[in-house]
């Protein structure tokens, strides 16, 4: 029997780890898929840290799990029966007090013709996973918000020939990515959507589509699609746990959710910001009340 089930693997469940398992309570943490932090290019909005989000994840990983249990496997299912949740993975199940939610975000798609045709083949939502394909190529980079802009330097920084293409005439980025972007004279194609990706084998063009006017063609090798994310809280659903029309889950300022015992952090919930400083936080209060509950 744990005291505390994490799941998920990113700032705000090893921070929810490395808090309940100081409070002297047993914990345990559930990892599937990496975290969203693991794909990004470089951090320098972190306090007394600047690197690659790999890296920043990496010493997150090392500090937390001094003090948890760790499951590499993916949680199917969780129920309550009771007082007490019972968690079910592909291997086992196990049995916990209380359980923390940290399940993160997945990327959004486009849901033009081509995008999913050509997934590993010029289509990506990852640029430090795949742009070391693209040195000396062109690429476009889809979306207005810090991941597209963070996408497009770094991709500019390994050497892609990389156009950002956003469908407004101001960009949802923070002004120190913006002057970032705009330093390496990254070109911009505003006011403009994807209509379809085109290609033989692999992506060769974009048609793209101004927003008040025609159609138009560009010639590249490469589709990268940063354009948000979509919470993964599906299981905290099956749980009874509300969410908003976005599916993000309701927490109140102790990151308690609707049904007793379980509590959320990080960018699954309906919080304001979604930044790793406040998933972290989050991930801080989450546990204090998983402290609390037991405890009090
Ligand atoms: P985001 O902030 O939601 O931005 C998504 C962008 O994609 C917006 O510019 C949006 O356009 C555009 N978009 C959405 N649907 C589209 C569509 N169908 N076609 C074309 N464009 C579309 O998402 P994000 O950039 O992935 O960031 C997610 C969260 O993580 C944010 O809270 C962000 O601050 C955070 N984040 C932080 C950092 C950092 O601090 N270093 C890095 C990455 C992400 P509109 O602007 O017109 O809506």
């Amino acid at each position: 029997m744990y005291d505390v089930a994490v799941i998920g693997c990113g700032p705000a469940g090893l921070t929810a780890a490395l808090y309940a398992g100081r409070y002297g309570l047993k914990v345990i943490v559930f990892e599937s898929l990496p975290s969203q932090l693991s794909t990004v290019p470089f951090i320098e909005n972190y306090p007394g840290f600047e690197g690659s989000g790999y890296e920043l994840l990496e010493k997150m990983k090392e500090q937390a799990l001094k003090f948890a249990e760790h499951v590499f496997d993916s949680v199917l299912d969780v129920k309550k029966d009771g007082d007490v949740f019972l968690i079910k993975t592909n291997g086992e199940e196990f049995k916990a007090k209380t359980v923390i939610f940290a399940t993160g975000g997945k990327h959004r798609e486009l849901g033009v013709p081509g995008e999913k045709e050509f997934i590993g083949r010029g289509v990506s939502y990852c640029a430090t996973c795949d742009g070391h394909f693209f040195r000396g190529k062109k690429v476009i980079v889809v979306g207005g918000g810090n991941t597209a802009l963070t996408d497009a330097i770094y991709l500019k920084e390994i050497g892609c020939d990389v156009t950002v293409v956003h469908r407004r005439d101001k960009f949802r980025a923070e002004k120190a990515l913006q002057e970032e972007l705009f330093k390496r004279n990254i070109p911009v194609i505003w006011n403009s959507v994807v209509v379809r990706i085109e290609g033989e084998q692999k992506v060769e063009r974009v048609v793209l589509k101004r927003v008040d006017g025609d159609e138009f063609t560009l010639d590249v090798d490469g589709v990268f699609i940063a354009v948000g994310m979509r919470p993964q809280t599906d299981l905290a659903g099956k749980l009874g746990v509300e969410r908003d029309h976005m599916g993000y889950i309701k927490v109140d300022k102790k990151q308690r959710t609707n049904v007793e015992g379980v509590f959320a952090a990080g960018d699954c919930c309906d919080n304001p910001l979604k930044q790793v400083v406040t998933a972290c936080g989050d991930g801080a209060i989450a546990a204090n009340s998983a402290f609390e509950y037991l405890n009090l």
